[in-house]
């Protein structure tokens, strides 16, 4: 487990500056919920954790190690978006063994992280079955479970929710945020639902235009914006 600390972070594509000089504290643990209008850079901030993107300037660290020149593969982060391709020739448990699969795990190793993952999930009489026997839920489920499978230190979620109708996006919220109880991960969630942001989070980080404009928990975003567009954002009274 890890927090992470963004010092002075930058992104540009060509000469356009999409994330503008970013200074956050995570604590390990912490679940914390990234907001903003579309194209803000959300995205961007969440692929240069991953190390999907190269870091313009400044610096990420995770754990108190800086990451910038970190190859993916040795960040121990997963990220969970919201097309969960799943292989539809596989089964449930093969699905969410996969990764253990490309990376040399023993027969018994996958078993007893696919059974921890599935139990956390409630994904055990499942494990059987092919994708298009599942709903949109139990999909969703499964994509977390191959993420919980590698025992990453971070949880990266973008947007993971958008595709799914209003009734089932209230019942994921109260699972992601109930694996989060559980594991005690630190995990960053991306979304541009205020609602979403509201209930779910430890504390919000309100973006605007590659900019922070707030970091706090919801009651003190609410309750004492720093600004017009965090008050508007938020919904809080004038
Ligand atoms: P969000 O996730 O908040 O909607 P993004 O991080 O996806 O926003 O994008 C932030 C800005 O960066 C947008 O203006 C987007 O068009 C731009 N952008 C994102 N990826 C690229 C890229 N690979 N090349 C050029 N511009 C990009
Ligand atoms: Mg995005």
């Amino acid at each position: 487990m890890a927090g992470l600390t963004f010092n002075k972070v930058v992104k540009r594509f060509g000469a356009v500056e999409v994330v503008r000089g970013i200074d956050a504290e995570i604590a390990d643990g912490e679940f914390v919920v990234l907001v903003g209008p579309s194209g803000c850079g959300k995205s961007t901030l969440l692929r240069m954790i991953a190390g999907l993107e190269d870091i313009s300037g400044g610096e990420i660290a995770i754990g108190g190690r800086a990451v910038n020149d970190l190859p993916p593969k040795q960040r121990d982060i997963s990220m969970v978006f919201q097309n969960y391709a799943l292989y539809p020739h596989m089964t449930v448990e093969e699905n969410m063994a996969f990764s253990l699969t490309l990376a040399g795990a023993s027969k018994e190793e996958k078993k007893q992280k696919v059974e921890r993952a599935a139990e956390i999930l409630g994904l055990v009489p499942l494990l059987q079955r092919k994708p298009k026997a599942l709903s949109g839920g139990q999909r969703q489920r499964v994509a977390m479970g191959r993420s919980i499978v590698r025992n990453p230190q971070i949880f990266l979620f973008d947007e993971p929710l958008s595709n799914l109708d209003a009734k089932l996006r209230v019942q994921m919220r109260g699972e992601i945020k109930s694996l989060h109880r559980k594991l005690g991960t630190t995990m960053i969630y991306v979304t541009h639902d205020q609602i979403e942001a509201m209930t779910m989070a430890d504390r919000i980080i309100v973006m605007e235009a590659g900019c922070i404009r707030q970091m706090g928990t919801p009651l003190e975003l609410y309750d004492r914006p720093n600004n017009a567009f965090v008050a508007q954002f938020i919904g809080s009274p004038a």
